[in-house]
């Protein structure tokens, strides 16, 4: 009963696996997309309603305690968007792979007096 408890979990394990395996490139940090005002008096982005420029796209990211900034086109912001996504799927896989990998510590570690020693049963010798 608990084997097949056992084979459950690692069937979908592997399920989480398959679903690393298959994630494209990751990325911490995040975009943000900026619309600015110009130094031209007569520009529309000072018009009334203004009309900003842009979107301009900006990644950000923490490292050693420094928020490292850089300017990104239209298709690196896509790009680095779908690689944060990524980032965040695998938190999420992590998460439902340490929760199963809990429960299948679980199941060893009640299974049997042997298993709970992290020792097989003992073979009949002849
Ligand atoms: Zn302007």
């Amino acid at each position: 009963m608990t084997d097949t408890e056992l084979a459950g979990l690692h069937t979908r394990y592997r399920n989480l696996q398959d679903q690393v395996r298959e994630l494209g490139f990751i990325a911490p940090g995040s975009v943000i997309e900026r619309y600015t005002i110009c130094g031209s008096p007569g520009c529309r982005c000072h018009a009334d309603p203004p009309v900003r420029h842009g979107p301009y796209y900006q990644y950000t990211r923490k490292l050693a305690g420094k928020t490292l900034t850089r300017r990104l086109d239209t298709e690196q912001a896509r790009a680095y968007r779908d690689w944060i996504a990524n980032r965040r799927r695998l938190d999420e896989l992590l998460t439902d792979m340490d929760e199963l990998s809990r429960q299948a510590a679980e199941l060893l570690l009640t299974r049997s007096p042997a298993a709970r020693r992290g020792t097989q049963p003992q073979q009949d010798t002849p």
